[in-house]
Parts: structure tokens; C-alpha cells; sequence
């Protein structure tokens, strides 16, 4: 439910799930408006390359992003159910309805005790007249018990209930993770938690944006307190307490951008040593309600905010702390109550914060929250309807293309010495990859579901994955275990296993297209393999070893070398400004755009490799373009796309990737074979004089 791990991902898809709070998943809101209730239409089917999509007029060597999707976007205007719509987003969608296709069969046809499971969870989740019956009812066993809470000796092992049985966060977060410095081991791990709002920046920056979004979250937590009952005058006081609360611990957290670090975030500590961190709160009890083998040791993420949290629990009185509960928990599951939660929750997390004008379709919430909590149980009839076995061979060899690649790039790099080469090179040897599924399903079968109770599903669901995740303290790692479900369009690469793993969703159009040639595979899912790639070389991933250890393998001054070429890119993207007034951090957005940067290099490297062995000329054309400039187009159009201005605010504080038009043109202008393949100039905006390069 709350893994701890640090894995780089491809996109960040779902809001803000990677807020510095126990966020329940929620990509998806509940309403009763017209577009909640729109009929399910079949998506239209999607293609590589898309000639349409271009802009003409534009120069591409004034701005190759407008060039290559200028057209698209123009005939793309955001739906009003989303507040990014960009091509991987047209995937998303089609994906979506091919597993709401499943879902809607399994929960009025099942064939197989595992389909009825799903088809019930689904079913659930689309019954808004018990739903709207209902009301708050599904959520009050849980606000009496912690209306119990007397003593705040006993905080511990309420929260501790609440997060491993309840789904219900508050104040840290607790998982099992890989040993960073010894991956063969699984250990327990805490960590800061507890906010609301996307990022500590949000309680504490002092620009009227800001304060603006405070004044209006202080109305959406009163609003939530009225509504499960009390009075206008208790609910304000309740807000105070809240607001209070999370911006204390907001003050305590380590920024995103430190987090970032490795090195930040791994203390290894005897756990009479939390003791000491925070002696009013009571670890024993809360440890003892984890349902899970003891430990004597962990590693304590954020020793200081441990500080901090005790401070904030020892000064605010009991009340306090109930209410700060009692709205962490109406709020965790709001997008599930009746309409009149749901609706409250959408009005501000989604239209206030990211500028979504409607409501999402509630098929297409149901569909996700049931990938969200069984993706391993649709997934294994979606992969067989949506993943031909054909499609893994290609991907097979298009991911040994991309590691000669990246072998001959790391043999040519300039700046870095033998020694550190050999490291590196052995860390390329070891990596491993996943493609399309699991090849053993996780089992659902202790997972109680009922027809007629979405939120006691969605409690047991947690508790079901809790209690998976505490079962792997001090197992031997499975390395065949996947972090995203086959029907997800992303990728990821895992530092401490250090493999790349490409689920089912992804390797479809316009990533992948076994109908186009080699150019165009390349630019789109070549680049995405290489993305993943990079990331075992990129500021965070180059401070693990083979083994997926935290070691450093670096002679001193190749690491130089190294920071001195990171530094370009924090500079490059840093001066980028996706809205009027909000520039990227190129701190935060540094992996990844390094993984960007070296992914194009040697995708095309890989491209050239290709052509080369099958002795096909790069500069014969197709539909008017070479082969390297097909490259580059089909890379560029998979990241077409258009952005609310709110939604690109909340962007630039919280993902680590840059939005489409600078992972687009922040790259070829990195790139002197872009600017040859379209006979650019030096000096030209997309062939500058001080270009970057680290892989
Ligand atoms: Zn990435």
C-alpha cells in the first residue's frame, strides 16, 4: 500500500500519490454530474508517428516540440475529465476501456471464481444507490474508534491499527524495503508522512498563490467536518487543529529534492533508538499493532522529522490529535462515500488544485480503483486478450539492441577513466529486465470481497496488501515481483534490483508498433528502454552498485566529471518555465532528465547499429522524412500534450519529470545529431552553443 522503495518511473501519472502524505490512491473521483454518468464509448485505435500531428510551419530547428505536435495539440484540447491530455494519455484511456470491457463481463457473467472476485469489487464500486444510501456510514467504525482514544500514550497502537487495518494514514509512514546498502535483504523502514496537500511547500511558501489554495483547503477540511455532523463552530476549531498539525509536520519534513538523495535518507538504527527520537510517542505500542515478525533494527528515513513529530504530538492536546485522525480518515476514502464527499473531494483536489473542469466517468474510476486494488487479478486476462507473445520477442530484442548501445557509450565517453568504466560496465552486465507481466500472479484468494460494501472492500484491500508487504521482512528478495500493473502505461527502473521492467500498457502505440519501421520504434519505445536504462547511471541510480547496493564505484575525479555535467542540465532545465512565473526545479527534475538525455543517445545509437546490419540506408525516405529525422519525430510525438496551467503549478513542485515540451526540446537541443538530421545551425534555439551532455 505505502512501499517506501525508490524506483524510477517514467511518468507520474496519478495526481500528486507521491505526496509526502499516506495518500490512498485517488486519480479518480466520484460525482453525479452528467460526464459521472456518461456511457462508456470504445477509443478510437492509436498509431506511431502520426504525420497529422505535425506543425508544418514551424521551423523544427526554432522549436521542434511545436513541430512535431503543434497540430495535435491544437486539434487535442484537454478533455474536461483530465488535466493532462497528451498521446501516452490517449493510451491510458484505451487501455482503460479494454479492461472496463473485462470488468463489466466478469461482474455480470464471471466464468472463474477470480473473475466473480474482481466482477464483485467492481460491482461495488459502480452500486452508487447503496453507495449514496449510505452516506458516511462506511467510515464511522473507524471515526469511534478513534474518538476512543483517551490517552495519548495510546496513539501508537491506534495508528498502528489504523494503517494496517484501516487504510487510514497519519503523522509517518511504514513499510518493507530492500537493505539500500544490502539488497539481498528486506527490512523494515519509517519515514515522514502525514500531509494533505501535495507538498510541504504548500503549508509553508509565503507567495499569494499559496495562500490562496490554504485559505481554500482550511474550507474543504470545515466543509468535511460538517458533513459528518458537527457544527459550523466545532468544524472550524477542527480545521484550525488539522491545518495546524500538518503545517507543523510539513516544517519538519526533509524538502523533496534532499529526499532525492540516497545518502539523505538511510539510517540504520536499533529500534530503542526511536526512543530517543521521539520519547512521547509510544514505538513500542505502535510497532506491536504493525502485524508484522519483530525486528530489532530499521532504517529511520527522516531522523529529524521524528524530532519534529514528537514535538507536534507532546503540544497539541488530545483533541487536536483526534480531529487531525478523524479528517485523514473521512478524506483517505471521501472519493468513495456518497456523492456529496465525493463531490467535496473532487472540487478541491481536482478542479481547485489542478483546474479539471468535470468529474471523471464513474466506469472509468471503478475500472482503475479495481487495477489499483487487484491489478494482478484483471491483469491476467487483460494480458492474454491485449499482449501478444510476439510483442515480448520484439521488445526481447530491442532491449538487447539498447544495452550494446549503452556499452559502446559508455566505452566512448570522454570524460571518464578505466577504472570507473569497468564498474560501470559490470553494472550494465548485471541488469535485468521484465516485459509485459508477471510471470508468477500474486493470489487474491484470502481477499474477502462483498458485492454490496466498496469502502469494507477497499479497508480489506489495504489490509490485504499491508499484511503481503509485511510478509517480505526478512524473506529473500523475488526478483520476478513487479511494481505496476500490466494495464499501466509507464516503466520503471529499480535501483535496488537493478532492473528495467516495461509492463503489457506500455508496449503498444504510439511507444510501440510492429507495423512501422525501426525509426520510428526506436524514437518512441527504443528511447523509453533507454530512459530506463540511464537510470541506473543517473544521480541517484550511478550511487548504486551491480548488486542494486548504495557503494560508491567511482574514482573521485570521474565523479567530478560526472557532477560537473550534471550541474549543465540542473542549470539547463532549471531556466525552463512551463507557466508564467513557475520555472522547473532542475534539482528535483535532474534523473530524470538525465535518463531523457543519455535514453535518446543510445536509442539512436541503437537505431544506427540496426540500419547499419541490415545494411539500409539512413537517409532513404519515408513519407518525406529520413530515417533519423523519423527518430526524432516519433520520439517527440510521444510526449505531445496539453497541460491546465494548475495542473503544471502542482507539476513543477512535486514530479520529477518535466512536461512533454522540455523532455522534448531540453533533449534534441543536447543532441548534435538532431540538429544534423534536420540541418539545423549552431546558434539556432534547438542546436545552442552550450549544450549538455553526461551519457
Ligand atoms: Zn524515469
Amino acid at each position: 500500500m505505502q512501499s517506501l522503495r525508490i524506483a524510477s518511473v517514467l511518468l507520474f501519472c496519478t495526481g500528486f500519490a507521491i505526496a509526502q502524505s499516506n495518500y490512498i490512491p485517488s486519480a479518480v473521483v466520484s460525482s453525479s454530474d452528467h460526464q459521472a454518468n456518461a456511457a462508456p464509448v470504445a477509443p478510437k485505435a492509436l498509431h506511431s508517428f502520426d504525420l497529422s500531428a505535425l506543425d508544418r510551419t514551424v521551423d523544427p530547428c526554432t522549436d521542434f516540440y511545436q513541430f512535431a505536435c503543434g497540430n495535435w495539440r491544437k486539434a487535442n484540447p484537454i478533455p474536461g475529465d483530465q488535466t493532462r491530455w497528451g498521446r501516452f494519455n490517449e493510451l491510458m484511456e484505451r487501455n482503460r476501456y479494454l479492461l472496463y470491457e473485462d470488468l463489466q463481463k466478469a461482474s455480470t457473467a464471471p466464468k472463474t471464481d477470480l473473475q466473480r472476485q474482481y466482477g464483485n469489487f467492481y460491482a461495488a464500486c459502480m452500486d452508487t444507490d447503496t453507495i449514496n444510501r449510505l452516506g458516511d456510514k462506511p467510515v464511522q467504525p473507524v471515526l469511534e474508534r478513534i474518538n476512543g482514544l483517551s490517552d495519548k500514550k495510546q496513539l501508537g497502537a491506534l495508528l498502528a491499527h489504523l494503517q494496517a487495518e484501516d487504510g487510514v494514514g497519519g503523522f509517518l509512514r511504514f513499510g518493507i524495503e530492500q537493505d539500500e546498502k544490502d539488497s539481498s535483504k528486506q527490512i523494515a523502514s519509517t519515514s515522514q508522512g502525514g500531509l494533505t496537500l501535495p507538498d510541504r511547500d504548500y503549508y509553508i511558501e509565503n507567495d499569494p498563490r499559496m495562500e490562496k489554495i490554504r485559505a481554500q483547503y482550511h474550507d474543504y477540511v470545515v466543509q468535511i467536518f460538517k458533513m459528518i455532523g458537527d457544527s459550523e463552530e466545532k468544524a472550524n476549531a477542527e480545521a484550525k487543529s488539522v491545518i495546524d498539525i500538518e503545517t507543523a509536520l510539513a516544517k519538519g519534513s526533509m524538502p523533496r529534492v534532499e529526499m532525492r538523495d540516497p545518502e539523505n535518507v538511510y539510517h540504520i538504527m536499533k529500534v530503542t533508538e526511536l526512543d530517543t527520537l521521539s520519547p512521547d510517542f509510544d514505538w513500542q505500542g505502535y510497532i506491536g499493532g504493525l502485524r508484522s515478525r519483530p525486528f530489532d533494527t530499521l532504517n529511520v528515513a527522516t531522523p529529524e522529522y521524528f524530532k519534529v513529530m514528537n514535538q507536534t504530538i507532546s503540544s497539541s492536546n488530545l483533541d487536536s490529535i483526534k480531529s487531525y485522525l478523524r479528517f485523514h480518515a473521512v478524506n483517505g476514502v471521501a472519493t468513495w462515500l456518497s456523492s456529496d464527499f465525493a463531490d467535496a473531494h473532487f472540487n478541491f483536489f481536482e478542479k481547485t488544485l489542478q483546474g479539471q473542469a468535470e468529474q471523471t466517468a464513474r466506469w472509468k474510476r471503478c475500472t482503475s480503483l479495481t487495477d489499483n486494488a487487484m491489478g494482478e487479478a484483471v491483469g491476467q486476462d487483460w494480458v492474454k486478450e491485449n499482449f501478444p507473445p510476439s510483442a515480448k520477442d520484439s521488445m526481447e530484442k530491442l532491449v538487447a539492441a539498447l544495452k550494446t548501445a549503452l556499452g559502446q557509450d559508455i566505452q566512448a565517453l570522454p570524460w571518464m577513466g578505466e577504472d570507473t568504466k569497468k564498474q560501470a560496465e559490470a553494472k550494465l552486465d548485471a541488469f535485468r529486465q521484465k516485459i509485459g507481466y508477471p510471470e508468477n500472479w500474486r493470489d487474491y484468494s484470502k481477499l474477502e470481497v462483498k458485492r454490496d460494501d466498496l469502502v469494507g472492500n477497499l479497508r480489506r484491500s489495504d489490509a490485504f496488501d499491508w499484511d503481503w508487504e509485511m510478509n517480505h521482512l526478512g524473506k529473500p528478495v523475488d526478483e520476478k515481483e513487479w511494481g505496476m500493473t500490466p494495464p499501466t502505461v509507464n516503466a520503471y527502473y529499480d535501483s535496488n534490483m537493478n532492473d528495467i521492467n516495461f509492463p503489457a500498457g506500455i508496449l503498444q502505440p504510439p511507444f510501440f508498433d510492429n507495423t512501422k519501421d525501426a525509426a520510428v520504434n526506436f524514437g518512441a519505445i527504443g528511447v523509453v528502454i533507454g530512459h530506463e536504462m540511464t537510470h541506473g547511471f543517473d544521480d541517484q541510480g550511478s550511487k548504486f552498485d551491480a548488486q542494486g547496493n548504495l557503494k560508491d564505484w567511482w574514482t573521485p575525479n570521474d565523479k567530478k566529471e560526472f557532477e560537473a555535467r550534471t550541474d549543465c542540465e540542473v542549470k539547463e532545465y532549471g531556466n525552463f518555465e512551463p507557466v508564467p512565473g513557475q520555472k522547473l526545479n532542475g534539482k528535483l527534475t535532474l534523473g530524470e532528465n538525465t535518463a531523457d538525455n543519455g535514453g535518446i543517445h543510445i536509442a539512436y545509437q541503437a537505431l544506427m547499429n540496426t540500419l547499419a546490419a541490415e545494411h539500409e540506408n539512413p537517409e532513404d525516405k519515408i513519407d518525406g522524412f529520413t530515417s533519423p529525422q523519423r527518430f526524432f519525430i516519433a520520439f517527440a510525438q510521444v510526449w505531445c500534450e496539453n497541460t491546465t496551467d494548475q495542473a503544471a503549478r502542482v507539476r513543477a513542485k512535486v514530479d520529477p519529470h518535466s512536461p512533454g515540451r522540455f523532455r522534448t526540446n531540453g533533449v534534441v537541443q543536447n543532441f548534435d545529431e538532431f540538429g544534423k538530421a534536420f540541418g539545423c545551425h549552431k546558434g539556432q534555439p534547438m542546436m545552442p552553443d552550450n549544450a549538455c551532455r553526461v551519457w
